[in-house]
């Protein structure tokens, strides 16, 4: 029966779906990769201009050892294929008033520099926060990557705002003096082409470029396959969001209160300023995104509510800001998806499964490596085969090195999301 290949198709050549491609070609499936653009990468991605060549996303690469581990499970030796150089020092935070730190993994250097700023003492302050965070990192490695998702999904609900958790968030920091921050030789994208070429030259996956995959069929159940459109990608540059003034309170209630702020910030896209077959002529199809919290196990939002609400927020704003009034009624359609009609979609399918920074465990290339490897178990699981063991004995990594604090799961991708999300407010507060 083994030799019967199931196939298995996956959206999108991002990190995690080459990486998941890489796994499940590993294990035996027939996997197929649909992306939408020519190139491999995702916002992994790499921009040239002229003789100069630019990572499109991602710079840092940390917590090398998810990295390991990945290459180890592909019975691969990851120095065969990535070069990286250490970083001397970790970065420099430059303060307002012209001085700066210089934050390394080289204890000596974050010596001489912690007892700049602190005096003879600090140092071994310095020393107590990495032994007691040594302590909280460590503590629960085994289960973060290799429990099932009911129990790790019980930790997300630990999300918290940075206001009210820096200690939390100095895990973060604690990876990045032990562990190091790397740069890879050549560009992030390196990982996807080594990725790339052991699923297909090593394992026969096959990546379909420039196809998007427009539907995902379905019957009963179960996905019975995707249907392809080789069409014109749009660029689509008819974005628009628009800020709330009070910025932590809508971060409390997302994290703290799982709801709706008084004042959200939200997104408008007019698909059909670019797009003519999106709307009739003359007229706009317009999407709106308002962020909430996620949805509890025993949650008692009335959705129905916070809709209205929403929906009077933002016509209220795009009437204040933009002095449009009759955007109401100017409404033929209206269509409305609230997290419990996300629920219902995600939920419905046996054999769909998710991998990517807007799953679980989250974003970032180290925790979208991990989901990679979740994702690619529960595929296993799904068609009642066991994961194969590695064969290379010195790939193996000791247990406690394997994996990373449930919190550390968490965190990153919240520290991805908040990062990008300041310094977009950022950008824009300096452009305004
Ligand atoms: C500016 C920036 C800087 C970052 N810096 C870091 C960093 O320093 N370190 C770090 O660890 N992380 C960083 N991140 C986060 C990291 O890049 C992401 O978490 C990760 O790359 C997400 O990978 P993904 O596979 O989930 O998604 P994506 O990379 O978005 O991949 C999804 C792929 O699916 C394709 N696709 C979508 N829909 C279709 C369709 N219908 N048909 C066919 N194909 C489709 C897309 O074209 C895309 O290639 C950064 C992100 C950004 C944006």
């Amino acid at each position: 029966m083994m030799n019967e290949k199931k196939h298995v198709v996956i959206i999108g050549a991002g990190v995690g779906g080459t990486a998941t491609a890489a796994r499940l070609s590993r294990q035996g499936f027939q996997v197929t990769v649909i992306e939408k653009n020519v190139y491999l990468g995702g916002r992994c991605s790499l921009l040239h201009q002229g003789d100069f060549r630019f990572d499109q996303g991602p710079s840092l690469y940390l917590m090398p050892k998810v990295f390991d581990e990945l290459f180890a499970d592909l019975d691969e030796r990851i120095e065969d294929h990535l070069e990286l150089l250490r970083c001397e020092n970790n970065y420099k935070v430059h303060f307002h008033d012209g001085d700066l730190i210089q934050l390394s993994s080289d204890l000596a250097r974050m010596k001489t520099e912690i007892q700049r700023i602190e005096g003879i003492l600090g140092f071994g302050r310095f020393l107590d926060f990495l032994k007691e965070a040594h302590v909280h990192y460590t503590e629960g490695t085994p289960i973060a990557i290799k429990k099932n998702y009911a129990s790790i999904w019980d930790l997300i609900q630990w999300r918290m705002s940075p206001y009210d958790a820096p200690a939390v968030y100095s895990l973060l920091q604690y990876t990045e003096f032990t562990d190091g921050i790397w740069y890879l030789l050549g560009g992030f994208n390196k990982v996807l082409q080594a990725l790339e070429t052991i699923a297909t030259d090593k394992y026969g996956a096959r990546f379909i470029y420039n196809t998007t995959a427009t539907k995902i069929n379905t019957k009963d159940r179960q996905m019975t396959g995707v249907t392809l459109e080789t069409g014109q990608i749009n660029q689509l540059d008819v974005h628009n969001i628009f800020l709330a003034e009070s910025y932590q309170e809508s971060f409390d209630k997302i994290f703290q209160h799982h709801s709706l702020p008084s004042q959200p910030s939200f997104y408008v896209n007019f698909p059909s300023r670019i797009d003519p077959t999106a709307a009739p002529p003359d007229k706009d199809a317009v999407i709106v995104l308002v962020p909430i919290g996620h949805m509890k196990d025993d949650d008692q939002k009335d959705y129905g509510e916070l809709v209205r609400r929403a929906r009077s927020m933002v016509l209220d704003v795009i009437h204040r800001r933009l002095g449009i009034q009759q955007f109401e009624d100017w409404i033929e359609h209206e269509m409305v998806n609230d997290p419990s009609t996300w629920q219902d979609v995600t939920g419905r399918y046996d054999n769909l499964y998710f991998v990517g920074a807007s799953t679980h465990p989250g974003t970032g290339v180290p925790i979208v490596l991990a989901g990679s490897k979740l994702t690619s178990d529960q595929v296993c699981r799904g068609f009642d085969r066991k994961p194969l063991p590695r064969k290379l004995e010195e790939q193996k990594v000791e247990e406690d090195n394997n994996s990373f604090h449930p919190l550390v799961i968490f965190l990153l991708p919240l520290f991805f999301s908040l990062y990008f999300f300041t310094a977009c407010l950022q950008v824009m507060n300096i452009k305004s």
